[in-house]
């Protein structure tokens, strides 16, 4: 489909939804964030609700709240509840199901919290969260058991902790989704956190320049600018999120001089195809985000639906792997519940060695040897 054919849908399904919406207010976040669909009955007026959605939002008890902004809901199918947008955030009675080995914390974050708001599992990084809030409330998220309560967060405690600990040099600010706070808020947050001699990498982990990519402004470009270096690791699921209007607000964050890093859960039914994938990659590329990891889907309660097994994911890693731009393909990787970290899982290509030569194997099956004598008294690996 053509940006011009896209822009059109946008316009005609404001027009028609909202019909007292200016092209101006439609592009206020604000706005956007008021005006997001939150029962049942003024999502099927854009929707046509399958049973199983119709049921899970009438019984919506879960843990997971459920939001959905004007512009992402116009990027939906609306015939269709299968389509991988509308499955990222609708919820439906799959989500019912806890499966073996699912739990509401399954990164057992909760035992690396060191102070209020502030995990820690490594010695150089935290993550801080910030909010609770987000745009929307993806059905597979983490942290489901945190969000959506709009619980006020005191970052005082956090902010003396970093300060204390000299070899904390990366502080991801979390949540939540932190470009749900106001700019001022955010500023005063970086301020104090540039403020801290050994802080050297400030990232902010997002999903709100493809749900609400007129969060992205240049007010808010033109604020982050100063505290660098800053990164942001953007959630993305689908090549459909790469709009015009993501693009541009993708195109600012990257123009601003902020590291763009792509990070992508692996989901049944919406993104494990490799067409799919290979077209997110290669867009998000595009847009000047590095796609840095593809996660496994945590085994979150309620998830089973969207899990993919490894094995299928070690194939569709095999089908990125020298078929793209080395810039484009992220690192597969498995979030070890119980707080492992994320561990890289690769497909295999060392075979084995013969003598002083390494066999290697690449991605179309082929296999060479690497000339690596074995230095004496060093034992093979
Ligand atoms: S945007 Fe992030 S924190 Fe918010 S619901 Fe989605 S995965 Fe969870």
């Amino acid at each position: 489909m053509s940006d011009w054919f896209i822009t059109q849908n946008r316009t005609a399904f404001r027009k028609r939804f909202f019909p007292e919406a200016t092209r101006q207010m439609w592009s206020d976040w604000r706005w956007q964030l008021r005006h997001r669909f939150r029962d049942a009955t003024s999502l099927a007026r854009v929707l046509h609700l399958s049973d199983s959605e119709q049921t899970a939002l009438d019984r919506h008890t879960q843990a997971i709240p459920w939001a959905i902004t004007p512009y992402y809901a116009a990027l939906m199918d609306p015939e269709n509840p299968l389509h991988p947008l509308r499955r990222t955030l609708v919820p439906t009675l799959a989500e019912h199901i806890v499966t073996p080995g699912e739990s509401i914390d399954p990164l057992d974050e909760t035992t690396a919290i060191v102070a209020p708001n502030l995990i820690r599992r490594h010695i150089d990084r935290v993550v801080l969260l910030t909010t609770d809030l987000c745009a929307g409330y993806c059905r597979y998220c983490t942290r489901s058991r945190l969000v959506g309560e709009g619980k006020p967060i005191t970052w005082e405690p956090a902010l003396a902790y970093i300060t204390t600990h000299p070899e904390i040099r990366d502080v991801l600010i979390s949540g939540g989704d932190p470009l749900l706070l106001s700019t001022n808020r955010l500023e005063c947050l970086l301020k104090r956190l540039r403020a801290i001699p050994h802080v050297e990498l400030i990232r902010i982990g997002s999903r709100m320049p493809l749900l609400v990519p007129m969060r992205v402004t240049r007010k808010l470009v033109g604020m982050l600018k100063p505290y660098h270096p800053l990164g942001l690791s953007l959630h993305a699921t689908h090549p459909d999120e790469l709009t015009p209007e993501a693009g541009a607000s993708l195109e600012r964050l990257a123009d601003a001089g902020i590291l763009l890093a792509g990070q992508t859960v692996l989901l049944a039914g919406i993104n494990d195809d490799l067409e799919t994938l290979r077209t997110l990659m290669r867009g998000l590329v595009r847009h000047r985000v590095r796609p840095y990891y593809l996660y496994q889907c945590d085994p979150i309660s309620g998830s089973g639906h969207f899990r993919v097994p490894v094995s299928r994911g070690l194939t569709l890693m095999e089908g990125l792997v020298g078929h793209l731009s080395g810039y484009a393909v992220p690192r597969y990787v498995i979030d070890a519940p119980g707080g492992g970290g994320k561990i890289p899982i690769a497909p295999a290509t060392l075979a084995g060695r013969e003598g002083d030569d390494l066999l290697i194997k690449n991605h179309l099956g082929q296999f060479y040897r690497y000339p690596d004598p074995e230095i004496e008294g060093e034992k093979p690996c």
